[in-house]
């Protein structure tokens, strides 16, 4: 039996790599949905290779462009951001990769999980923003939550076997981005070209900056802490560039177990489409001749101010994680656009961390609210 997928967010980077996935194993997985942002150009030539059942654009002025590039073909196709939300809960899948950057992601996993449908999970923005709500729908609605990126992919390896033996802690690793060792007066002169250079990893626009701020591992620690319901006190991240051992746990008796291989987002998406078979695959092997040293370095909060904040975020709970990404979101957009230097992002979304009040226990709507707060604060600041 073939696993019919749903790929949010198809013409992005863990988008186009999990068709790529697709493609070399076409007995495994069959393509039911394909749904993108604006980027019509790509979904119509995905959709025409891949054979979906259903497209949707998230943009409504691209739907008729859409239509017509797919007129020949027996494809379904709808736009606008509330039919990403339903087609994922009306037609027939076993599985939903959702691959779209930010809080839009967030309505598309609820309504996904409340129609049932085991959930890759790449976009972390949703579990940073929602994490208690996303695990208490998922165990009511008995629906698997897979993590896709790559270190909490590592961690869930690790737990294969382990599952009634309680994690002591775990150690994200991070390869400390573009900007790894630079120090505060460095980060104030940092250019967007140079914060778009990762070293190891080629990713979309908004991980990238991301990346280079630490804000990554910033987000990365909470998406950890509800996919494996641990304490902060229990979640430390560790630098190591060379980005070969992708996390590490370790239980009660002290021993540790890591998972590693060559840096290629594939190989965690194919492992959660798939779970729990492990498919065959012709990625590059790692050779342990061309890495006669693995190193490993303390993260600098002082100079990675948004890894500190995050930190923050993460113990305070509540609303607090909502706040932190919103105004992330908004930095972001600003530091890409050069309407923010790349340490004016921490200051953005410090200020709005002191300007939300604090809500302890938020409903969906009260996040939703929230996020919309935020991102009028932040923007009210640039
Ligand atoms: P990307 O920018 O390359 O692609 C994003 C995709 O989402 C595109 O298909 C875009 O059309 C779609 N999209 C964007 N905004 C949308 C909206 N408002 N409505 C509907 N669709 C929208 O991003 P990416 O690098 O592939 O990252 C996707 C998610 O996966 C992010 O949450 C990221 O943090 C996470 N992730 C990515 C990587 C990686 O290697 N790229 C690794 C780990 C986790
Ligand atoms: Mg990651």
């Amino acid at each position: 039996m073939k696993r019919k997928i749903a790929i949010l967010g198809s013409t992005g980077s863990i988008g186009t790599q999990a068709l790529e996935v697709v493609q070399a194993n076409p007995d495994a997985f069959e393509v039911e949905i394909l749904t993108a942002g604006s980027n019509v150009e790509l979904l119509a030539e995905q959709a025409v290779r891949f054979n979906p059942n259903v497209i949707v654009i998230g943009s409504r002025e691209k739907a008729e462009q859409l239509k017509s590039l797919v007129a020949n073909y027996p494809i379904k196709v709808f736009s606008g951001d509330e039919s990403i939300a339903q087609v994922v809960n009306s037609e027939d899948i076993d599985i939903v990769l959702t691959a779209m950057v930010g809080f839009a992601g967030l309505r598309p996993t609820i309504a996904a999980i409340k129609a049932k449908k085991n959930i890759a999970l790449a976009n972390k923005e949703t579990m940073v923003v929602a994490g208690k709500i996303i695990n208490d729908l998922a165990k009511q609605n008995h629906v698997a939550i897979l993590p896709v990126d790559s270190e909490h992919s590592a961690i869930f390896q690790c737990m294969a076997g382990e599952w009634k033996n309680p994690i002591e802690k775990i150690y994200l690793t991070a390869s400390g981005g573009p900007f790894r060792g630079k120090n505060l007066d460095f980060l104030k002169n940092a250019t967007l070209a140079e914060a778009l250079k990762h070293p190891n990893w080629s990713m979309g626009a908004k991980i990238t900056i991301d990346s280079a701020s630490m804000m990554n591992k910033g987000l990365e620690m909470i998406e950890a802490q509800w996919l494996f319901n641990l304490k902060p006190s229990q979640i430390d991240v560790i630098v190591h560039p060379q980005s070969i051992i992708h996390s590490i746990v370790q239980f009660a008796d002290g021993s540790m177990k890591a998972q590693m291989g060559l840096p290629d987002m594939k190989l965690p998406i194919q492992y959660a489409l798939a779970y729990p078979v492990r498919l065959k695959s012709d990625f590059p092997r790692f050779d342990f001749i061309n890495y006669p040293q693995l190193t490993f370095e303390k993260a600098d909060t002082t100079a990675f101010r948004n890894l500190a904040l995050a930190t923050e975020a993460m113990h305070k709970g509540g609303n607090t994680p909502c706040v932190l990404n919103a105004a992330n979101e908004i930095a972001v957009d600003a530091f890409l656009k050069e309407k923010i230097s790349f340490i004016g992002m921490s200051d953005m979304i410090e200020r709005c961390m002191q300007a939300i009040t604090y809500s302890s226990n938020p409903s969906i709507d009260e996040l939703v609210a929230c996020d919309a707060e935020t991102r009028s604060v932040a923007t009210n600041t640039i």
